[in-house]
C-alpha cells in the first residue's frame, strides 16, 4: 500500500498550546496565576463550551471568572496562563454576557486551531475530573494536585492520571473501492457513511485492533495496515489513531447490533453522493481526512 501523508492538520490537534508542564507543581506560581489579571479562563457547562458564534466561531476566554468551580491549568498562550473552569453546578447555563454554551460535537463550522486545541484539552480534562471523584483502587475521595492534572487519593495515596482511550479508525480499500459503514450511533437523518472504528483492547497492537474491528463489524479480512495520523477526540476521552487498511475479501457480513449498513463505494459514487442521497462524516473528523486524502492521492 502507498503511504498517504496527512494533507493538513487534524482538527483539535496541532501542539499550539504551550502546556508548560513544569509549572503544574509550582503551587505558589499557580496561586498567583489564578488571580492574575492576564490569566484567562475557559468555562465549560455540562460538557458544553462557551463560544462566540459566527462563520469562524471563537472560544470565549474570560478574565477573572465571576464564579468558582473545579479548574485545570491548561498552559500558556503568549505567556498568559489559561485555565479550564467547570461551571456545571447551576441547572441553567450561567450567563457571562458574551457567547453561548455549545456542544462542540454538533458544530459544523471549524474553530481556529489554537481555540480548538484549548477546548479539546479543557473538555477532556474536565470530563476526567468530573468522573474520577473517587479512587478506582480503594474508593477513597480524590483531590486535585499538580494544576489539576493528577487526582491524589486521600485514603490510599494512589496518584490517578488522566485517561485517554486509544481507538483505531481505518479506511479499508480494495481495488479502487472504499469500504464505508453506517453505525447505529450516527443520526439516521444525516445518512452519512464513514470509516470503521473501534477501541483498542488490552494485549492488542494497533494493527491487530484494526484487523479485529473490521472483521467483527463487516466480516472483511484485512492485510496490510498503514498509519496515517492521529486526532484527539474528547467525546469524551478518545485518541483516534487513523490507518489505511488493505481489504483481502469482498463479501460484507454485517454485525447488525452495531452497524446499520456498510458498502464498498466507487470513487464516482463518492463524488456523486449528493445525487445518491448520502453524506460523508463532518469536516472536523479524522474519518473525513482519511477519505479525502485517499481520494486526492490516487
Ligand atoms: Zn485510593
Amino acid at each position: 500500500m502507498r503511504i498517504i501523508r496527512p494533507s493538513r492538520l487534524n482538527h483539535y490537534g496541532g501542539g499550539l498550546l504551550e502546556r508548560a508542564a513544569h509549572l503544574r507543581a509550582d503551587t505558589n506560581w499557580l496561586d498567583a496565576a489564578l488571580v492574575s489579571p492576564v490569566s484567562r479562563f475557559v468555562p465549560f457547562w455540562r460538557g458544553k463550551a462557551l463560544l462566540t458564534p459566527g462563520e469562524v466561531p471563537r472560544a470565549v476566554l474570560l478574565p477573572k471568572p465571576p464564579q468558582h468551580g473545579p479548574w485545570v491549568f491548561l498552559g500558556l498562550v503568549e505567556g498568559a496562563p489559561i485555565f479550564a473552569l467547570d461551571v456545571s453546578t447551576p441547572e441553567e447555563p450561567p450567563a457571562f454576557g458574551v457567547g453561548e454554551f455549545v456542544d462542540l460535537r454538533a458544530m459544523t463550522a471549524l474553530l481556529p486551531p489554537l481555540d480548538a486545541e484549548i477546548l479539546a484539552t479543557a473538555r477532556g480534562m474536565l470530563h476526567w475530573r468530573a468522573t474520577h471523584k473517587y479512587c478506582p483502587a480503594c474508593g477513597g475521595a480524590t483531590a486535585p494536585v499538580r494544576g489539576g492534572w493528577v487526582l491524589h487519593c486521600e485514603n490510599c495515596g494512589r496518584e490517578n492520571f488522566p485517561r485517554t482511550d486509544a481507538a483505531v479508525i481505518m479506511l479499508v480499500t480494495r481495488g479502487g473501492k472504499l469500504l464505508l459503514g453506517q453505525s447505529h450511533r450516527f443520526p439516521p437523518e444525516r445518512n452519512f457513511y464513514s470509516t470503521l472504528a473501534g477501541f483498542v483492547e488490552p494485549g492488542e497492537s494497533l494493527e491487530d485492533a484494526v484487523r479485529r474491528e473490521v472483521l467483527e463489524e463487516v466480516g472483511v479480512r484485512v492485510g496490510e495496515v498503514v498509519y496515517h495520523s492521529s486526532q484527539p477526540w474528547p467525546f469524551p476521552a478518545s485518541l483516534m489513531l487513523g490507518f489505511y487498511a488493505e481489504g483481502l475479501s469482498d463479501e460484507i457480513v454485517l454485525e447488525v447490533e452495531e452497524m446499520r449498513d456498510a458498502r464498498w463505494f466507487t470513487r464516482e459514487e463518492i463524488a456523486n453522493r449528493k445525487a445518491l442521497g448520502f453524506n460523508l462524516p463532518p469536516n472536523d473528523s479524522i474519518a473525513r481526512r482519511l477519505i479525502d486524502d485517499w481520494l486526492s492521492a490516487e
